[in-house]
């Protein structure tokens, strides 16, 4: 099923660009729309003049038309990192709603598929462990998280809304922890605060004890699994992330010994309604889509180090 013309939006962001970067790559053409809010259109600096290829400067909360046939419309705008929503809560609540609703109408009026990004943030902090995509999730409504927990929530109901009432094909991801190249290095998360903390020699820095989870897929494995997901029938939602679970204080230990840093750890207090644990199960993936990550953390965090140290010239 290739050969379409997709609009993505959110493609100057992390995942975005290597999201435009697999599809012009397999053939298809895309429309990059974003607002460069959390992205910058450097992330596709390199797309730019490549045939099949356009860059829009777009907010999608505002009315917006896209010229010509569009065959899947991808919805990847959203601020991603913590630092990054807590920074933007009504623009995060504004993309996930209005945002989400224009994507739909785009593809409504097309007859396109539509892809959400939706994330293992809908889990909440999870009473259930390894996440299965049954299980409904354990979210504050108000709490430190809830403006992103629940944007995701609410763009989750519509795309199912927009499914049942105007037959929209639908999909929908649930991406977990990723990362890789293109990450910004002040984003604020974890993989990539430990990295530039390391590579410029200062302590890194652990939030509460260090015994809190997480699961972290390298960001080709998951540009796999969601083109897997956009092709299938499959309408989700489905998790996409790497089941390997490591301790805040292991990734710090690994980063360590990967840079050769030795300024230590620091400990800081523990954000708010942090989850503890994460870990998703990927039998449905591997089911439905057959597929299943291969880079392990060690590798992949070897490739960002290396993407880091290029950066920020260290
Ligand atoms: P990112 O911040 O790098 O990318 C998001 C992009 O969306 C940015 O380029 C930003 O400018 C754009 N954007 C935000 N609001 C917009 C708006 N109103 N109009 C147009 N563009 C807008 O983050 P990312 O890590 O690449 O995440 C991409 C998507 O995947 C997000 O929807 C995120 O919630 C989801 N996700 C990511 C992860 C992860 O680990 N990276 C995990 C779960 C879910
Ligand atoms: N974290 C940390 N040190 C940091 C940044 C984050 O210990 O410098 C912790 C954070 O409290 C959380 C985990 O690492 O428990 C993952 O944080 P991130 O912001 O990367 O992602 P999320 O919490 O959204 O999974």
């Amino acid at each position: 099923m290739h050969n379409m013309r997709v609009v993505v939006a959110g493609g100057a962001g992390f995942l975005g660009s290597h999201l435009c970067d697999a599809l012009l790559e397999r053939g298809d053409a895309v429309v990059c729309v974003d607002n460069y809010v959390t992205g910058s259109p450097d992330n596709v600096a390199h797309l730019v003049g490549r045939p099949g290829f356009e860059l829009t400067k777009q907010d999608i909360t505002e009315s917006f038309v896209v010229e010509g046939d569009v065959d899947a419309v991808m919805n990847l705008a959203s601020p991603a990192s913590p630092k990054d929503y807590y920074e933007l809560p009504i623009e995060t609540l504004d993309v996930g709603s209005i945002g989400t609703r224009n994507l739909l109408e785009l593809a409504r009026v097309n007859d396109a598929r539509f892809f959400m990004a939706s994330t293992s943030e809908v889990y909440g902090d999870p009473a259930v462990h390894p996440q299965t995509e049954d299980y409904w999730g354990n979210v504050n409504p108000i709490g430190k998280r809830s403006m992103y927990d629940e944007a995701k929530r609410f763009s989750e109901a519509l795309t199912f809304a927009y499914h049942r009432k105007h037959d929209v094909a639908i999909r929908v991801v649930r991406i977990f922890n990723t990362y890789g190249p293109r990450m910004q290095p002040d984003d604020g998360r974890v993989v990539s605060n430990f990295i530039t903390q390391a590579l410029r020699g200062e302590p890194l820095t652990i939030y509460g004890d260090g015994q809190q989870t997480r699961s972290f897929c390298y960001v080709a494995d998951e540009i796999r699994g969601f083109l897997a997901l956009l092709d299938s029938d499959e309408t989700g939602p489905i998790n996409i992330g790497n089941p390997g679970e490591f301790t805040m204080l292991e990734l710090a230990e690994l980063v360590t010994e990967l840079t050769g840093n030795d300024a230590g750890i620091v400990f800081e207090p523990l954000p708010s309604d942090d989850p503890k644990q994460r870990k998703p199960d990927i039998s449905q993936a591997a089911e439905k889509l057959g597929w299943e990550p291969s880079i392990e953390l060690r590798e992949g965090l070897t490739r960002t180090i290396e993407f880091f140290r290029t950066a920020l010239a260290l």
